[in-house]
C-alpha cells in the first residue's frame, strides 16, 4: 500500500503558493505604480458593418506589459483590479483615454464614429460612473451616443439598486450600452426588454464553432433574431474567417470584430490600417458579401 507523500505534496503547494501569492503582489504593486505612470495603453480593434464594410466604430482593449512579468492578459489585471479596489482608477483611466483619443480622430479628420470601452461589473454600482462619464464627454466635446459602454451578462442579472440607477442615468444622458459575451452568462433573457440596451455582442466562441457545429449556428441565428425583434444591433465578436463572416452576413448579423479584419492595435496602426482599408473599399466595387 503507497502512503500519500503529504510532506512533498504539501511542500510543493506551499512553494507554488508563495510563487503565486509572490507574483500577486508583484502585480498589485505594479497596477498601482502604473496607474501613477501612465504606463497602460490601450489598443483599438475595429468593427465592421457587414453590408458595406465601412468601420462602424472601435473597441478599446487595455494592455500592461510588466517590467518582469512582462505582457499581463487582460482578464488577469483587470480581476487583480478589482480585488484590490482599483478597478474604478483603472476604469476611469480607460474612460478618459478612450475619450481623448475619439476626441484626437475627431479633429483630425479621421472617420471614426464612435468608440467602445469595457466597463467592469463594479463600476456599474458606483454611482459617480454616470457623472465622470458626462464629464469627459464634455471635456472632449464628444457626444453621447459616441460611446458605447461594454457590460457583462452578470451586471444584468445581479443587478442591485444601485446598479438599475446607473444604468437608467447613463441611458437618459444618451449613452449606448451594449451586452458583452453575449450568451455565456446565465440563460435569462427577462432583463433585455427591461433595460436600455442597444446591441448584443455575441461571444466569440459561438462564431468560433459556426463552421462545425450546427448547435453554435442555431444560438447565433437565435441571437440575431432576439436582435432583430428587439431593434438592437448584433455585433459578432472574434471572426477569423470569410466563412464565419459569409454565415453572419446572410443571417442579418449587422456588425462584425475580429482578426478576419484586424487585431486591435495602438492607434497609429489603427490609423494606418483604417486608411488603406478605406482605399480597399472604394477601390473595389465592393461586394456586399466576399467571394466563395
Ligand atoms: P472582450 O471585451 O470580450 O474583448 C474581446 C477579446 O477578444 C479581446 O481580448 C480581443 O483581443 C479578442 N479578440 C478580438 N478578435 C478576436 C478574434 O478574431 N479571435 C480571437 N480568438 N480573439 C479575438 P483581450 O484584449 O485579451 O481582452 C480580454 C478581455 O479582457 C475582454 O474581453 C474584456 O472582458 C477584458 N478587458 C479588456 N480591456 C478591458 C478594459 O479596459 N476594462 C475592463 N473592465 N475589461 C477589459
Ligand atoms: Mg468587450
Ligand atoms: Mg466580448
Ligand atoms: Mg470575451
Amino acid at each position: 500500500q503507497v502512503e500519500p507523500d503529504t510532506r512533498n505534496g504539501f511542500c510543493f503547494y506551499s512553494a507554488e503558493l508563495n510563487r503565486h501569492a509572490h507574483e500577486r503582489l508583484l502585480l498589485e504593486a505594479g497596477l498601482r505604480e502604473v496607474l501613477k505612470t501612465d504606463g497602460l495603453a490601450l489598443h483599438y480593434q475595429p468593427q465592421i458593418d457587414v453590408a458595406t464594410r465601412r468601420v462602424t466604430g472601435v473597441e478599446a482593449l487595455l494592455r500592461w506589459w510588466h517590467p518582469v512579468l512582462g505582457n499581463i492578459a487582460p482578464p488577469r489585471f483587470v480581476l487583480l483590479a478589482e480585488q484590490c479596489g482599483l478597478i474604478d482608477q483603472l476604469g476611469d483611466w480607460v474612460l478618459q483615454h478612450a475619450c481623448r483619443q475619439l476626441a484626437d480622430w475627431r479633429q483630425r479628420g479621421i472617420a471614426i464614429p464612435k468608440i467602445a470601452v469595457n466597463v467592469s461589473p463594479i463600476s456599474f454600482r458606483n454611482p459617480e460612473l454616470p457623472t465622470t462619464v458626462a464629464s469627459l464627454l464634455t471635456t472632449h466635446g464628444l457626444q453621447p451616443d459616441e460611446l458605447v459602454l461594454e457590460m457583462t451578462e452578470g451586471v444584468m442579472l445581479d443587478a442591485d439598486a444601485a446598479t438599475l440607477a446607473c444604468i437608467d442615468t447613463l441611458h437618459n444622458r444618451g449613452m449606448r450600452l451594449s451586452i458583452d459575451d453575449f450568451g455565456t452568462g446565465y440563460s435569462s433573457l427577462s432583463y433585455l426588454h427591461r433595460l436600455p440596451i442597444c446591441e448584443l455582442k455575441l461571444d466569440k466562441s459561438f462564431v468560433h464553432d459556426l463552421e462545425h457545429s450546427d448547435a453554435a449556428r442555431a444560438l447565433t441565428t437565435s441571437v440575431l433574431r432576439i436582435g432583430e425583434s428587439l431593434g438592437m444591433d448584433v455585433v459578432a465578436e472574434g471572426v477569423e474567417t470569410e466563412a464565419q463572416f459569409r454565415f453572419l452576413a446572410e443571417h442579418g448579423c449587422q456588425i462584425a470584430q475580429g482578426y478576419l479584419f484586424a487585431k486591435p492595435m495602438p492607434a497609429a496602426d489603427l490609423e494606418r490600417w483604417l486608411a488603406n482599408h478605406v482605399t480597399q473599399c472604394a477601390d473595389t466595387t465592393v461586394p456586399a458579401l466576399p467571394g466563395p
